[in-house]
């Protein structure tokens, strides 16, 4: 794959001020060179992180590898941010259960954390009884994303964290936000939401960060990022993302600009308002059920099984 995806042209660097071959960094009409792209990237997300006082001196910070590019840009970067930033950085994966396909997802994921130099947690979701698949009324993939949530925040306590950084980009926060104003939600998830009991602070650093800018910096920095779709995926839920390619082409940085002027004009509210109630009395997560979400779940498989076997 070609390492630079913006077109080039001669001129002078922004960041450096020498003249060469630079990157029209379209979204911001801004002239990078290619070996002050990375920096480019670092700053934009550490202006995001001070903005919205997401993380700051002191923290230990829990990001959720998924292997993709997104959260592998998000890992690096914070890496690089903490030293000077004061913080700790770890990292966890949830190996999904889905054969092949996710042990080879966990095998470079972990080859990403060696990269970084960050230690990594593994939940192998098999162990807990479950797997991905439809569970009710639910699709495969409501089931993953709750599974994955409840994980995040039993990763996040057990292993001392006390914020949690996952790796939702420009476009997955416009595409909440159509979404939502499509079904007559006027409201947005915000930049950050505040710990709840024994729940951590969750940032979202790259909010601001288009999709294009974390592939240019894996790219650039030879990160190596998992390049398979989940075999679960399809792209109905997704090609509502197209609309907004549209926009940028028409309207360059359009994208950025929409985002915070939705932000301007609908109220910050929780993707999810979950406040836990009480501990589940199978595993003592806290929980808002008689039994906790990964509970209920590893639960019903095993009824399940029980049947396939009778
Ligand atoms: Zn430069
Ligand atoms: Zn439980």
């Amino acid at each position: 794959m070609e390492k630079v995806i913006y077109p080039m042209a001669e001129g002078k660097c922004r960041i450096c001020g020498s003249s060469a071959q630079v990157m029209r960094i379209t979204e911001f009409n801004l002239k990078v060179c290619l070996p002050c792209y990375p920096r480019f990237f670092e700053r934009r997300v550490r202006r995001a992180l001070e903005k919205y006082d997401m993380i700051g001196e002191g923290d230990r910070v829990l990001v959720a590898l998924s292997g993709g590019k997104d959260s592998a840009a998000l890992l690096f970067a914070l890496k690089r941010l903490s030293a000077s930033m004061g913080f700790d950085l770890l990292a966890t994966h949830f190996h999904l259960n889905m054969g092949d396909f996710s042990d080879r997802n966990l095998a470079l994921v972990e080859e990403q954390a060696s990269k970084a130099g960050v230690d990594l947690r593994v939940v192998r979701i098999g162990e807990l009884g479950l797997r991905v698949a439809k569970v009710k009324g639910w699709k495969p993939c409501a089931v993953c994303g709750a599974i994955k949530r409840a994980l995040m925040n039993r990763e996040a306590r057990a292993s001392g964290a006390n914020v949690l950084a996952t790796a939702h980009t420009l476009e997955d926060m416009l595409l909440f936000a159509f979404k939502n104003l499509l079904s007559r939600r006027h409201y947005l998830p915000p930049p950050v939401l505040d710990p709840i009991g024994d729940l951590p602070k969750k940032v979202k650093p790259i909010m601001f960060t288009s999709e294009r800018h974390t592939l240019q910096y894996c790219l650039l920095r030879d990160i190596p990022h998992f390049p398979e779709k989940c075999p679960v995926w399809s792209p109905k839920g997704h090609s509502l993302k197209e609309v907004f390619e549209t926009l940028e082409k028409t309207v360059p940085s359009g994208k950025l600009q929409l985002l915070l002027s939705l932000m301007e004009i609908m109220p910050p509210r929780e993707e999810y308002m979950w406040r836990p109630t009480g501990a589940c009395p199978s595993c003592g997560e806290p929980t808002s059920q008689p039994l906790c979400p990964i509970c209920q779940l590893s639960e019903w498989f095993a009824s399940q099984r029980e049947k396939e076997r009778a």
